[in-house]
């Protein structure tokens, strides 16, 4: 390990349960933070303001001016320069902590690249936007024996929660004096997520900054509680709070695994995991947009090539990052964004086919 200038944790090592040797425990250790929109750019910030030695970022998205009101890692220039934001954090994490190393990584998770992204990490911190991958990260989670930190914000809501899984006694938190700490997981709660369509989504009801930067926060102080070793004070409990209507609560979920037959932690069954569930063209959460993504290994694109050839059909713009070109068919306006690692996202409808069309037809299928 390199020499570390302590002084500037000495807040923190000074806490109960810290001390010098918890925080050397951060700076070894491996966080891998799945998304890096309003959760996830508040965690990574106050994680590489604690110190963890290594952050691995991945999110698909690019910064955009509506993200700004939240998404406390972001400015204006990364708007301006449609900065992938995994990329934006990496360069504002570089300038709060230059001792932390990020590894930014600009991809949709899912269940062929998840394991990869997550072999040397210690923790998943979610900072995701859909059930679908969330339940991706609970199979690897459970799967692996490695806590895994949900929170969602949405309106003037949240919830969080932390799942130790269970390992039949080969993870320490198990084997800790204070007795067996595993918990139940994810979809011990949630068994099946909501129908699409059915939930509230930022887009539909918006999002109250304070209530994302709470459950973020949470987070963090769970992820470093772990780190340190710390797993008898890990919470036990569902968070769930309403800002607006006064409510916190701590749900007591302790016997959720005893009462179900989770298909997850106790039918070991990785469903997300597997690929057996998921697709390959998700309509995004509440944006009037879709992604898609070819299953087969098919080839990057070449921006410029499709940049020369889309000009005649709208405005194209293009970076070393990505393309976009908005499209008039018909009497329908869509925007077509194409990434280099063979991802497109299609604005301007909800529906996979009509998406797929649009796409077919401007860029080949
Ligand atoms: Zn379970």
């Amino acid at each position: 390990m390199t020499s570390h200038d302590f002084a500037r944790y000495h807040r923190q090592t000074l806490l109960p349960g810290f001390g010098e040797s918890g925080q050397r425990k951060l700076l070894d250790s491996t966080v891998l933070l799945l998304g890096c929109g309003a959760l996830g750019s508040v965690a990574a910030d106050m994680l590489a303001r604690a110190g963890v030695g290594h952050l691995i970022i991945v999110d698909r998205d690019f910064v955009e001016l509506s993200n700004l009101q939240r998404q406390v890692l972001f400015d204006e220039q990364d708007v301006v320069d449609s900065i992938p934001k995994a990329e934006a954090a990496k360069r504002k994490l570089a300038k709060i902590n230059s001792e932390v190393r990020v590894t930014a990584i600009v991809d949709d998770i899912n269940h062929t690249n998840i394991e990869r992204y997550a072999k040397t990490a210690d923790i998943f911190v979610d900072g995701l936007d859909n059930f679908e991958t969330r339940y991706l990260a609970n199979d690897l989670a459970v799967k692996k024996g490695v806590p895994y930190v949900y929170g969602a914000a949405v309106g003037t809501t949240g919830m969080a929660f932390t799942v130790m899984p269970h390992t039949a006694g080969s993870a320490a938190w198990e084997t800790a004096e204070s007795g067996n700490l595993a918990t139940p997981c994810l979809r011990c709660l949630f068994e099946e997520p909501p129908p699409p369509g059915t939930s509230p989504t930022c887009d539909t009801v918006g999002v109250l900054s304070s209530a994302v930067a709470i459950v973020a926060n949470y987070q963090v102080a769970e992820t470093l509680k772990i780190l340190t070793g710390n797993f008898d004070c890990v919470s036990r409990t569902l968070l769930n709070l309403d800002l607006w209507a006064n409510e916190i609560m701590q749900l007591k979920v302790t016997s959720a695994r005893e009462k179900g037959n989770c298909p997850c932690c106790k039918q070991r069954r990785f469903e997300y995991l597997d690929g057996k569930v998921g697709s390959s063209a998700a309509s995004l959460c509440g944006r009037n947009a879709v992604q898609l993504r070819q299953r087969q290994h098919a080839k990057d694109f070449d921006l410029d090539a499709i940049a020369a050839r889309l000009r005649g059909h709208g405005q194209v713009s293009v970076n070393e990052f990505m393309l976009r070109v908005q499209i008039r068919d018909g009497d329908k306006d869509y925007e077509i964004m194409l990434f280099t690692d063979g991802r497109a996202i299609v604005k301007g409808t909800d529906e996979p086919q009509v998406a797929r069309g649009v796409f077919a037809k401007y860029v080949g299928a």
